[in-house]
């Protein structure tokens, strides 16, 4: 265990029971003061959103039983954000994996790789260092501590913003490409008017009481004004690491395939082309649609959990990621296909629907083979295209207007 950190950001089973234990415990007015501090009353609920286990309208539905939530809750707005990068994804697609705006902060050029001493958490900088253990250890990190971390990699260690969000999206349980790839763009001024940037001052404010020297970063680089801070990130080169030697983390390896353990467990195409499907319809669950089974479910589909090996090498993922993630499907689904999606060979007879998958690679070989509907939302989807949270939240509350109104469905 992390000291400091609390044990339900370090644990997340993946199972749809933990997800409404975690929605239980949720209590807007708390979170709504401590959420920026890092062992703040926030939820952990980010790998069970990101992977489908449990959907945020059931999670909002869940907590007006108990509370009152309106759209002014800090709550609600922050599970808007999610909402509105994926409304963001919903029309740019894979387009949020290059620069939204083609300017950037500083004249030069930014590294494309990330510095070893950054992926080995020795920099030297305590805050930086601690959010790397923490994520190699956990697979999860506080929003402030991504915040801090991405603004450090871009701003001061010249590193291209897109070479920080594919080493982080590899390490976390919740790697979800709309929130990953846009929050690291608001970081680094792409998709936002300024630079996101942090200093000592503030690590103190919020770093964990339990284990604030580990993260305190006095006397660092990160220990300046912010309009020494803003020269930096708009004048000067990579600050490098900080004096001396500083004792690091071996990261952990990502892969493009699950583990080998797993392999005996799918389901062969020539298996699922020789079922004798009958009229039954078909479900593709894939890693980011891993909802319950319904009991009041009279459909009756086979539920079919699907993983598109090709897609996977662009961004591979960490050994603990494929595991909750197939742990989490074998319980979901009534088997599991690995492999090229495109060609799996189902019977005609009776439909294949799927959900659209916010991944790279996915969109195609889900089209090839079933009825593709959009993944379920808590908001609404806005007719124009949003290029700010803002703007899109004006939107959301107009046609809206109240959060009860907006879980009965009812639009203005
Ligand atoms: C550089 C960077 C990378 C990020 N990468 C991811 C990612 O890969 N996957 C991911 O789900 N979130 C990402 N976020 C957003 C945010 O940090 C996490 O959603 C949040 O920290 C998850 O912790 P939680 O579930 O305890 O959040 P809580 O504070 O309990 O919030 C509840 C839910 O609201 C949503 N949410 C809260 N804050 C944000 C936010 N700022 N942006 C978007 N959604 C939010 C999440 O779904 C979260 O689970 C990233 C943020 C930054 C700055």
């Amino acid at each position: 265990m992390i000291a400091g950190i609390p044990e339900c950001l370090q644990e997340f089973e993946p199972t749809h029971a933990e997800a409404l234990r975690r929605v239980d415990a949720l209590h807007p007015a708390k979170y709504a003061l401590s959420r920026n501090a890092l062992d703040g009353a926030v939820s952990g609920l980010s790998p069970y959103f990101t992977h489908g286990v449990l959907g945020m309208r059931q999670a909002v539905a869940r907590v007006v039983q108990r509370q009152r939530l309106n759209f002014e809750d800090k709550l609600m707005f922050e599970f808007a954000w999610r909402e509105f990068f994926h409304h963001v994804y919903s029309r740019e697609g894979d387009k949020v994996l290059t620069d939204m705006r083609p300017t950037s902060v500083w004249a030069g050029s930014y590294a494309r790789e990330l510095p070893a001493d950054i992926r080995e958490g020795r920099t030297g900088v305590n805050v930086i260092d601690a959010a790397v253990r923490q994520l190699y250890a956990t697979g999860y990190l506080h929003n402030h501590a991504r915040m801090w971390l991405a603004s450090y990699v871009v701003h001061l260690r010249k590193v291209h913003w897109r070479a920080g969000a594919d080493w982080l999206y590899g390490h976390l349980l919740d790697g979800d490409v709309p929130s990953n790839h846009l929050s690291w763009q608001w970081v680094a001024g792409t998709f936002s008017s300024k630079p996101y940037l942090f200093n000592a001052d503030n690590v103190a404010k919020y770093a964990p009481k339990g284990d604030f020297k580990s993260w305190v970063s006095k006397g660092s680089v990160v220990d300046q004004s912010y309009d020494e801070l803003d020269d930096i990130a708009r004048h000067q080169g990579d600050v490098g690491v900080e004096k001396g030697t500083h004792a690091g983390v071996t990261e952990a390896a990502t892969l493009a395939a699950p583990p080998a353990e797993f392999a005996s467990t799918f389901l062969s195409s020539a298996a699922l082309s020789g079922k004798p499907w009958g009229k039954r319809s078909i479900e593709l669950i894939h890693p980011w649609a891993m909802s319950e089974r319904s009991s009041s479910d009279a459909s009756g589909a086979w539920r079919l959990g699907v993983v598109h090996v090709p897609a996977h090498s662009a961004l591979p993922w960490s050994e603990a990621r494929w595991r909750w993630v197939l742990r989490r499907m074998q319980h979901a689904c009534d088997g599991v296909f690995m492999g090229d999606v495109s060609s799996l060979r189902l019977p005609a007879e009776g439909q294949t629907t799927s959900t659209a998958a916010p991944f790279p690679g996915y969109a195609a070989a889900l089209q090839a083979v079933a009825e593709v509907s959009a993944a379920p939302r808590l908001l609404v989807n806005p007719q124009q295209t949003c290029r700010s949270f803002s703007t899109f939240y004006e939107q959301v509350k107009r046609q809206s207007r109240s959060v009860s109104a907006l879980l009965n469905g009812e639009l203005f």
